[in-house]
């Protein structure tokens, strides 16, 4: 078959030319309003084509090469005391067959983080994609927090470009008393 990065052929989803590249994290921290802070693994520009794979079935093998390579090194420089949860920003399964905000989710579990699937969805499923900062502010998500969520909690999404999902889901989460620490997302599309 043929890389998912670069075309040339190779055994698995991705050669070992573009995994030692991919290995590479460009890590990017942002600071949303009230100091809320959201960390990057890559450039947006780095991986810009492979984040489109998710509307594709095959976005599942792109998805699932980067999350080992970036959210489960989470666990080697970030070990809390406490146990705390991880959710995704919406991660029910649209006709790809696969989530792919759960599968970047799924790879930050350890002894002290644990992912919580489908506890968060989005009750309006209005597409951003490509639209302005206006739109995004008058057309809201409206998160619905589907879960009890008893520990303080990591949210994740595939790409930070306003910081307004984030932002929403959040507020959700603080209104139902749960602590949020942080953001984690594959890419910064301001950087
Ligand atoms: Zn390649």
């Amino acid at each position: 078959m043929k890389c998912f990065n670069c075309q040339s052929f190779t055994l698995l989803s991705f050669c070992d030319r573009c995994i030692k590249e991919l290995e590479e994290l460009s890590l990017g921290k942002r600071e949303l309003e009230n100091n809320f802070k959201v960390y990057s693994f890559y450039k947006y520009y780095e991986i810009k084509h492979l984040l489109h794979s998710k509307h594709h079935f095959y976005g599942y093998f792109v998805f699932n090469t980067l999350a080992q390579l970036s959210f489960a090194k989470l666990k080697d420089f970030f070990n809390p005391p406490v146990c705390i949860n991880a959710i995704a920003l919406d991660d029910r399964v649209e006709n790809t067959l696969y989530s792919h905000s759960a599968i970047l989710t799924k790879y930050l579990k350890s002894k002290t983080i644990k992912p919580i699937f489908s506890a968060l969805q989005a009750q309006n499923q209005v597409k951003y994609s490509g639209k302005s900062l206006d739109f995004r502010q008058k057309n809201k998500r409206n998160f619905k927090l589907l879960k009890e969520i008893k520990n303080p909690v990591i949210l994740v999404d595939d790409i930070l470009t306003t910081g307004l999902s984030l932002l929403e889901a959040k507020s959700v989460l603080e209104k139902n008393k749960i602590r949020v620490l942080f953001a984690l997302v594959l890419a910064d599309a301001k950087v």
